[in-house]
């Protein structure tokens, strides 16, 4: 397979303000035609460093991808840095430098002096046409590797990159196409899925495996690789099917949805209606739930019953429930699921109470303990959980419980 490495060059991409967003675009791009990215580093603009990391990929990878630096400025060096580290002279093109000067003439002004570095081309190299800018890209064949300088503004990296050296690259790459599927777990621990589900990803080397752990879920990575597409869809069918097998319900997700959108999709099929009563979570199981189009077709309402008067008031929990219990409690949290589904007239109510933190948790009621329940005509039940995090993630977990509770009665 072929391997790549990106280099994303730019002083101000080591500071807190700028993100280096073209090497995820790029590796998107990279793995639709089959090639891996390896490798990617973020350098300033320091002649030094740049000049050894472009040498270092040279000597690892067979395509070498950089952006930024191409501009006019004394601090814009890829051309220079890069034609060093090749071997290269830089040689002033009288075509490129045309072309700047007339794209300065069309904006109505004259080419500053400056410019005319952006028509510096390294020896032997392709000039990349730049529509959107004056600064043109570079690429190369060096010595068996195939070396891109793009521009760092992604407005103009992208379109060159896809019209331009994609194709290339697909070329070289031939009939590797690369399938990727997402499963996503609820309810279980990194390592009790891993635990599991080892025993037989660990046996193939494709589809590769990664399991990471995202929010308040297990994600599962399966990425194929094939001569075909439907290869390798076949191939991710199959470990797919094992893990399947291993690990049974917990799998709420087979091609990366959320949460919130299996549950909808149940509840749609099923011609379902739902209401729902929050405590802790202030309104994110509702938030979820309406992020899905097309949620009005199932969604009736959601009440945020956070004072104990309100809960009383607002979904009908008998107050002696709350003066015996407390509200963190699992006749509360039942009390609050029938109440809300009777009064919404939904076929089925959840509910959520806890304590988040901070503050508020005590030796019998910590933080972190949660009750989510879910009443339907016929009868209730609740989950009692303790819940690992800060307020922020003890709030996303409580919402995933709940939702999941649901989903399990709709399977
Ligand atoms: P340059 O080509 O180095 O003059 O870069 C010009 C501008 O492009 C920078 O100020 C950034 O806003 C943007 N840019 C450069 N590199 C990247 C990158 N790796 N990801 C996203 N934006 C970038
Ligand atoms: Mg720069």
């Amino acid at each position: 397979m072929l391997t790549a490495e990106i280099i994303a060059i730019g002083s101000e991409l080591l500071t807190p303000d700028r993100t280096d967003t073209n090497s995820l675009w790029l590796t998107e791009k990279l793995n639709g035609i089959g090639v891996e990215v390896k490798l990617k580093t973020v350098v300033g603009d320091d002649d030094a460093r740049l000049e050894e990391t472009i040498r270092d990929a040279l000597r690892r990878s067979r395509v070498v991808i950089t952006t930024g630096g191409l501009g006019p400025t004394e601090d814009d060096i890829t051309r220079k840095i890069a034609g060093r580290a090749m071997g290269r002279r830089l040689m002033l093109n009288e075509q490129v430098l045309d072309g700047v000067r007339a794209k300065f003439i069309a904006m109505g002004r004259a080419m500053p002096e400056i410019n005319a570095r952006q028509a510096m081309i390294i020896e032997g190299a392709e000039v990349l046409d730049n529509p959107r800018g004056t600064a043109p890209g570079l690429f190369v064949e060096h010595e068996g590797r195939s070396v891109a300088l793009l521009p760092g503004p992604p407005r103009e990296m992208r379109p060159m990159f896809e019209t331009l050296v994609l194709p290339k690259l697909a070329a070289k790459a031939g009939d590797v196409r690369v399938a990727r599927r997402i499963l996503r777990v609820a309810g279980m621990g990194e390592s009790a899925v891993d635990e599991r589900i080892a025993p037989v990803y660990t046996q193939y080397k494709n589809p590769q495996t990664t399991i990471l752990f995202n929010k308040s879920e297990i994600e599962i990575q399966l990425t194929a690789q094939a001569k075909t597409e439907r290869d390798a869809e076949l191939l991710l069918d199959g470990l797919a099917g094992q893990i399947e097998e291993r690990l049974g319900d917990a799998i709420f997700a087979f091609r990366g949805e959320m949460m919130e959108e299996i549950v909808g999709l149940r509840l749609a099929v099923g011609g379902f209606t739902l209401a729902v009563a929050e405590s802790c979570t202030g309104g994110l199981v509702a938030q979820r739930i309406t992020e899905v189009a097309g949620s009005s077709n199932y969604f009736k309402e959601g009440v945020v019953a956070y004072a104990n008067e309100s809960k009383v008031r607002l979904v009908g929990v008998p107050s002696e429930l709350i003066t015996e219990y407390g509200a963190v409690s699992a006749p509360v949290a039942e009390a609050m699921a029938e109440g809300v589904r009777q009064r919404a007239d939904a076929d089925f109510g959840i509910s959520v109470t806890g304590v988040a933190g901070p503050g508020g948790g005590s030796p019998e009621k910590p933080i972190g303990l949660v009750y989510v329940a879910l009443a339907d005509d016929a009868h209730t039940e609740h989950r009692k959980l303790m819940l690992p995090g800060d307020r922020q993630l003890i709030r996303w977990r409580a919402s995933q419980a709940a939702l999941d509770l649901l989903r399990r009665r709709l399977i």
